[in-house]
């Protein structure tokens, strides 16, 4: 058996493959779905008479808060459109915290030590602003329906430092599982023993179905409210996977009083943002049905790549690894024993992967056992070429 791995592995190293199974990018094909936005807007005038092509309007135009307002669950007087990313305001949010002081707080993150609960598996670019500025990461394990809440809730009541976690909560970013209802309800209403927590509720695929029975997630701002924490959440959002990664818009969405705070912010940072790309997105997407129609052409073509995954893992590897089957979003997470020695034979048969314990903080993940697989940018030959050779290299490292 062992003999059979290893010729398998050296015969796969001799085809020279060079293939890529890294970040999450759309295809080639899911960015034409949008490419009538390249002749569009067709106005530059807004539903309110506001000119496109001027300053003004910080909050973004309303026909584009309306229309994202119902997949974000955020009231449209509560969101912000934003540029491009919305990692970027993930980003710009925390700097804010760090160097202003957010609603609730007696003091600014900066003269306090920080810590935030970092879900596991969970997203790099998260963990990586936190790495960025000194802010402490403690790794909390995911289970099905979301992180494991008793942690959370004996974390944050103990240890006045933790302000704040990050979570994907629909398809997640890697593992493709959504929160259950409980889990929201338990995050809005756990005691926190910092005034000022935050939940960084990053709905990055909160329209990312890929079949016809969607998740179905918990309203989280107005469980916050319910529960006496009105503050207590940030939305985020964006269609880099519904338009174009490099030029869509992205969200902000809380409380009345946070988003005002946040807009004091971004006031000293933009006169305006960029409204001609608002409006090719309102005439791109129309409404709640043209948004969902959309959508449908997205998982069109993901959700054949899904299967591809899926299929080979179970006929190649379903006495090694375990993997997830997310009905949504971007990421399978492969789990297997030695996974950073699998990512390493990988590349050297010329597969690329994410390296192993990215989904962790730090970069370490202390069991070396998840890989994080993103199967949307290859086309599907390549792909079956990529997973039938990972699963090679699996099989040389576990034989
Ligand atoms: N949040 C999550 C969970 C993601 O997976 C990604 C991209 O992969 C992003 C945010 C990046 O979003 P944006 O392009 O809006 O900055």
């Amino acid at each position: 058996m062992q003999s059979t791995a290893l010729s398998e592995y050296e015969a796969l190293v001799a085809r020279g493959l060079s293939l890529d199974l890294t970040r999450g990018k759309p295809s080639p094909h899911q960015l034409a779905l949008s490419d009538a936005m390249l002749s569009l807007p067709s106005t530059h005038v807004a539903a309110d008479g506001t000119d496109g092509r001027n300053y003004g309007n910080p909050q973004g135009l309303k026909e584009l808060r309306e229309l994202f307002s119902a997949p974000l669950q955020v009231p449209a007087d509560q969101l912000v459109v934003g540029g491009n990313s919305s990692l970027a305001m993930m980003h710009d949010t925390i700097m804010f915290a760090l160097l202003g002081t957010v609603p609730g707080a007696t003091q600014r993150w900066v003269e306090q030590e920080i810590t935030f609960l970092c879900p596991v598996p969970g997203y790099d670019r998260h963990f990586a602003i936190c790495e960025k500025y000194g802010i402490r990461m403690v790794a909390v394990p995911m289970d099905a329906d979301g992180p494991d809440m008793d942690v959370v809730e004996r974390l944050v009541a103990e240890d006045a430092s933790v302000k704040g976690i990050w979570c994907v909560p629909k398809y997640s970013n890697p593992s493709g599982i959504s929160y259950s209802d409980e889990t929201a309800r338990r995050l809005a209403a756990m005691p926190t023993a910092a005034p000022d927590f935050r939940i960084f509720w990053d709905n990055a695929y909160a329209v990312h179905h890929l079949t016809d029975t969607p998740a179905q997630l918990a309203d989280i701002l107005a469980l916050c409210a319910e529960y006496g924490n009105a503050d207590r959440a940030f939305v985020y959002g964006s269609t880099s996977k519904v338009t174009y990664a490099g030029s869509g818009v992205s969200f902000f969405g809380s409380s009345p009083a946070n988003v005002a705070w946040y807009l004091g912010n971004t006031a000293k940072q933009t006169i305006g943002a960029d409204k001609i790309n608002q409006l090719r997105h309102v005439e791109l997407l129309r409404d709640a049905d043209g948004l969902a129609a959309h959508m449908r052409k997205h998982a069109e073509l993901v959700w054949p790549k899904f299967e591809v995954v899926d299929r080979i893992l179970s006929k190649e590897l379903g006495d090694v690894a375990t993997w997830t089957s997310p009905q949504g979003g971007y990421f399978i997470t492969l789990e297997v024993p030695h996974a950073s020695e699998v990512v390493a034979r990988a590349k050297a048969a010329g597969i690329a992967l994410t390296p192993a314990g990215a989904t962790h903080p730090y970069g370490k993940d202390p069991d070396d056992r998840f890989i994080r697989i993103a199967p949307t940018f290859p086309d599907l030959e390549e792909l079956e070429q990529a997973i039938t050779g990972l699963a090679i290299c699996v099989r040389a490292v576990n034989a």
